[in-house]
């Protein structure tokens, strides 16, 4: 409890006390090194990043920019080499591996190019595994992950294992999973990177629809046309921030799919 107050603590020292409140993410003067044997890779090379509470923010560069190195730090899954990473005000880059599973399992939700879906397990199953973690009853657990399959479109599909899914479909379970444990912040790394153009649209519309509703998210693509879809994007090169710009005029999903073919996903 107590480590619990002086993590508080510092997040005063990070940000102004009102500022912090309405911030989700907070990076300051971020470094990464691997070590590759004898060489040493510098895959972030300074990164300042603001996002607040309710943002879109879509992460683009190109191919080893740091993109993923950032997004691991983002999601808990690594820590920095030097730097800070607040997350929702607290200074996670302090934390061990225990503490930051439990603030992993806790604040975030994520999603990845792959669906990284068990195959032998149904949708609704899928669904429901990470409230195991949750210290939920599990008739509770059941009406959870119902639904957040039904929010994502798949009410009908609960029983279905994943190769029965189509894609799209395979990718709405990895958002419905994403969204079972309530996370303050949704993580995307190229979540329509194996994706039709259409069903990439469909899979944007459900971003945009959740993020309308307070969620929010942060998307890595390299499809400049996806990347749209969001508020904001911020531009990696050689890992450091390039750009950093609002979207201006950015098209809501639903409106582009009137505009494509439609498929029978049947
Ligand atoms: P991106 O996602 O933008 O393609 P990455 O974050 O994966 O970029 O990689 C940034 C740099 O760090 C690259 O030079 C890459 O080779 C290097 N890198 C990434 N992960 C590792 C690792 N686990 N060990 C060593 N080097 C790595
Ligand atoms: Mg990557």
């Amino acid at each position: 409890m107590q480590a619990l107050a002086q993590v508080e603590m510092k997040t005063m020292a990070a940000a102004k006390p009102e500022e912090a409140a309405g911030l989700a993410i907070q990076v300051e003067a971020v470094h990464k090194y691997y070590s590759l044997g004898e060489a040493k890779v510098h895959a972030l090379r300074g990164v300042d990043l603001k996002i607040a509470k309710g943002e879109f923010v879509a992460i683009m560069g190109s191919s080893g920019s740091g993109k993923s190195t950032f997004m691991n730090m983002l999601g808990c899954l690594d820590k920095p080499s030097s730097g800070r990473y607040f997350l929702e005000g607290v200074d996670v880059s302090a934390l061990d591996k225990k503490a930051l599973a439990a603030v992993r399992n806790r604040k975030l939700g994520f999603v990845f190019q792959g669906f990284n879906l068990l195959s032998r397990t149904t949708a609704l199953e899928n669904v429901e595994l990470p409230t195991l973690y949750a210290h939920m009853e599990k008739e509770e657990r059941v009406t959870r992950a119902r639904e957040v399959l039904a929010m994502v479109g798949l009410g009908d599909r609960m029983e279905h294992f994943p190769s029965q899914l189509s894609g799209g479909q395979q990718q709405r379970v990895a958002i419905a999973r994403a969204l079972v444990n309530k996370p303050a912040i949704l993580l995307a790394d190229e979540p329509t990177g194996n994706l039709d153009s259409r069903t990439s649209v469909e899979i944007m519309q459900i971003f945009q629809d959740l993020n309308d509703s307070g969620l929010t998210i942060v998307l890595v693509t390299h499809e400049p046309d996806i990347a749209q879809f969001a508020k904001r994007i911020v531009v990696f090169r050689d890992g450091k921030i390039r750009h950093d710009d609002l979207v201006r005029e950015r098209p809501r999903a639903l409106d582009v799919l009137k505009t494509l073919p439609a498929v029978d996903e049947d």
